[in-house]
Parts: C-alpha cells; sequence; structure tokens
C-alpha cells in the first residue's frame, strides 16, 4: 500500500464516480468521493453493456457479481417501425460471437450496476463517500488541489478527478466555451413487470429497437427477464413540456402509422420524466496538473452505441491503473490517462453522432438505410464493432 495522507477527491457518484473510487481505493489509496445528491443513491433504468466492459470489472473483482444480475440477451435487432421488417440482427450468443469476442453482452438495472460498485466502495476503510456535497469550483497550488462545495467549505487533496457527468461545472472550469450538445430529442424510460408488458413484448429475448423518422423505441428484459426496460426517444421542440397537451399530440403525430409494437411501448411509457439527448465535442486536454475529467465529463456520448457507461468504466479502470503507475505523480498519470483514452472515447462519441440521423431517417433515406444494412451479415456486424467490443488491451 502507498502512503499517502491526502486523498484523491473524485466528484461525481455515478458509475463512473463510484467505480474510480473503487479502483483506486483497491490499490490502497485514500479517496475522498464527492455527490451532490443527498443520498448516492442508485437510480435508473436498463443498461446495455458491452462485451468490452464485463473484463473491466473483472479486474475490479466484480464481473461474477455483475453477470449474477445481469440479463443475457439473444440479439440486437433493428426493425423498421413502419413496415416492421428486418433491418438487421446482430446475434449476441453462439459459438460466431464467443470466438470474437472474449465477454457476453449484458443488459442490466443500472441500481443493480451501482449497488455492486457501492458496496465494493463501503466495504474499503480508505474510501469516504460525502453525500449532499456540490462542488462549485476548484483551484491548485503546489501538490494541493483545493475544491470550493455549494456550503462554502474547502476540501482538500492531492489530486481531483471530475466524473460530474455530461453538464459537468468543472469541465466548464477547464474549457469555458465549451457546452454540451442539445440534439432536440428527448429520451423517456419505464420498466415494466415481464408479466404487465404487453404479449409481443415477452416474446422477445433480445435488444429490440424498432426506428422511424424522428423517434426511436428500444425495450430489452432485465433481472433474469422478468422484467421489460423501456425506452422512447423523440424530437420535440424545445418550447414543449411533457405536461403540455401539445406534447402527447406531438409524438402521436410522430409516431402515426407505426406498426403495433410500437404502439405497445407507448402504452406503458412513462411520459412525465425526460432524459435530454445530449454529447459533448470531443476535446482534447481533459487535464490540467493534478486535475482530470472522466466519464460524461470528459466524453458524453450519444446512446446510439450504448457505449457512454461503458465508456465511463473503462476510464476508471485505466486511470486507477495509471495512478497506481505513477502513485506520486497525478499529473504524469493524467496525461498518459488522457493519451491512452482520447482516440477511442471520441470515435464512440464521432460514431454515434453519425449513426443518430441514420437511425432517425424518413422517405427515401430510410429505404436506402434499410436496403444498406440489410445486406450486411452477423460477420459484418462483428467487424464493424470490433474495435469497440474487442479493445486490442483486452485480446487474450
Ligand atoms: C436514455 C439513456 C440511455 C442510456 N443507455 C446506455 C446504455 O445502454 N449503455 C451505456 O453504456 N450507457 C448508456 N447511457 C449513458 C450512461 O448513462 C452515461 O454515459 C453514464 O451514466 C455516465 O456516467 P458518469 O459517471 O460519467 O456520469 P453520471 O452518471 O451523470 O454521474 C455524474 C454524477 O455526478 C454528480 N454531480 C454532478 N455535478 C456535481 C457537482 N457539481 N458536485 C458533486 N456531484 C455532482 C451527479 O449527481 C451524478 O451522480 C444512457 C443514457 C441515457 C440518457
Amino acid at each position: 500500500m502507498r502512503k499517502q495522507n491526502a486523498p484523491v477527491i473524485v466528484v461525481g457518484g455515478g458509475l463512473g464516480g463510484v467505480a474510480t473510487a473503487v479502483t483506486l481505493g483497491q490499490q490502497g489509496m485514500q479517496v475522498r468521493l464527492l455527490e451532490q445528491s443527498a443520498e448516492i443513491a442508485p437510480i435508473g433504468y436498463g443498461v446495455q453493456i458491452g462485451p468490452n466492459v464485463l473484463p473491466m470489472l473483472a479486474r475490479l473483482g466484480l464481473g461474477e457479481e455483475v453477470l449474477q444480475a445481469a440479463y443475457l440477451p439473444d440479439d440486437i435487432l433493428l426493425l423498421d417501425a413502419r413496415s416492421g421488417d428486418t433491418i438487421f440482427r446482430i446475434p449476441l450468443k453462439g459459438e460466431a460471437f464467443e470466438r470474437r469476442f472474449t465477454a457476453p453482452y449484458i443488459a442490466i438495472h443500472r441500481v443493480d450496476l451501482h449497488e455492486i460498485l457501492l458496496r465494493a466502495c463501503r466495504k474499503l476503510p480508505n474510501v469516504d463517500l460525502n453525500q449532499a456535497t456540490t462542488v462549485t469550483s476548484y483551484a491548485q497550488q503546489g501538490d494541493t488541489v483545493q475544491v470550493r462545495t455549494a456550503d462554502d467549505r474547502t476540501i482538500s487533496g492531492s489530486a481531483l478527478i471530475a466524473a460530474d457527468g455530461l453538464r459537468s461545472r468543472l469541465r466548464a472550469q477547464l474549457h469555458p466555451a465549451d457546452i454540451w450538445r442539445d440534439t432536440g430529442y428527448v429520451a423517456h424510460r419505464t420498466i415494466v413487470p415481464r408479466d404487465k408488458a404487453p404479449s409481443r413484448m415477452r416474446d422477445r429475448r433480445g435488444v429490440t429497437m424498432l426506428t422511424g423518422a424522428g423517434f426511436h423505441v428500444i425495450y430489452y428484459p432485465l433481472r433474469g427477464g422478468d422484467e421489460i426496460n423501456m425506452v422512447g426517444v423523440f424530437q420535440v421542440p424545445a418550447a414543449l413540456e411533457p405536461a403540455d397537451v401539445e406534447y402527447g399530440r406531438h409524438i402521436a403525430a410522430l409516431t402515426a402509422g407505426a406498426v403495433p409494437e410500437v404502439q405497445d411501448v407507448l402504452g406503458v411509457l412513462n411520459m412525465t420524466r425526460r432524459w435530454a439527448i445530449a454529447d459533448r465535442e470531443p476535446v482534447r486536454r481533459w487535464h490540467e496538473g493534478r486535475v482530470t475529467l472522466l466519464g460524461d465529463a470528459a466524453h458524453a456520448t450519444l446512446q446510439s452505441l450504448a457505449q457512454g457507461a461503458g465508456m465511463a468504466l473503462e476510464d476508471a479502470v485505466t486511470l486507477g491503473e495509471l495512478m497506481v503507475a505513477h502513485p506520486d505523480d497525478p499529473a504524469r498519470a493524467f496525461a498518459q490517462f488522457e493519451r491512452k483514452r482520447f482516440m477511442r472515447t471520441a470515435r464512440v462519441v464521432l460514431e454515434s453522432r453519425a449513426l443518430w440521423p441514420q437511425f432517425h431517417a424518413g422517405g427515401v433515406e430510410a429505404e436506402v438505410r434499410n436496403a444498406q444494412w440489410q445486406e450486411r451479415n452477423a460477420e459484418d456486424h462483428y467487424r464493424c464493432l470490433d474495435w469497440l467490443w474487442n479493445p486490442k488491451e483486452e485480446r487474450r
């Protein structure tokens, strides 16, 4: 265990921040995690976790536990929301998949994943979890980083890792001109017990996505198949609020003519709470001296490849290993971290961005997309996803 008095400060108790606290804490570092919420309460819905991610969780000794809590979907099925035609199907099980990828593709309730990470954190006496602590800014001098909190406290540490999400305040301090990029789309999410879900949904055992002009819906089983996670993503004028009558009318018009499976999802979707769909421009210089960004704060992405949480978890493990390699030189670890992670995360952001209009195309564009994607077989998809699902350092 290394000698270290001032803790490493981690801001943000999301998946990225908590995983970072686990990885540093397991190496014997003093860690102080600061989360703005009154309780670091795991919230959320389902997340898909690509085969690139489970090996990361395994390095934290959590692979088996996560696998136990996960659902293993049979495939990713993309359907045309107007015709119901299959656009592509990517099998996630079977000999060809297993030959190419080292770990399974999983779907897991974010609460379960977060809980597993939080439990691992709580077992570490050198990790101090602080709730109701909103960080407003940082300053650094010599070997010390100080953060200011909304309730006027100053907390000192040896380094600062900002895992404060898409709307990161600490990124704003590092890159004042940079702002998240809103797409004009919003997501609504719901989880329903399987036996309460429409029968068409109960029959599908994979990740099913139906895509239309200006919207998509996606659903998949969780928790041994006992629950079904659903997401509806819609292009909505900025002025419309979910409580407005016009909001419902707008979504009804957007999805008019869609196959009954889309209406099934709409029938059970919670339309009161929504998430803005936004990403960040890939920007170099995540770090400044003893301060670095991590996770969405560094490289928030659209959901097209379902890899935002995956990238945050990869970040956490990579950064932890670099900090152990350079225990007295966080600035060096942070510079190497960015060098190791920038291109991969930028590619996730930019490929996700390029897929977005294709997923939401209409008219001739949708017909051409369908024709192009229908030409691809499973091996073609595996080859396209290889860089992502099978990163070089994970190949055995
Ligand atoms: C609809 C939708 C579906 C998604 N599906 C998937 C998927 O299938 N697979 C996948 O991999 N990813 C998915 N994602 C993306 C994924 O949720 C994020 O990329 C991931 O949660 C980022 O983790 P993070 O820890 O970096 O940030 P966050 O989870 O945003 O955590 C940031 C934390 O910082 C705290 N915080 C913020 N500001 C401060 C402050 N000033 N002081 C203290 N604390 C602060 C917040 O309260 C929060 O707890 C999806 C996202 C959405 C919106």
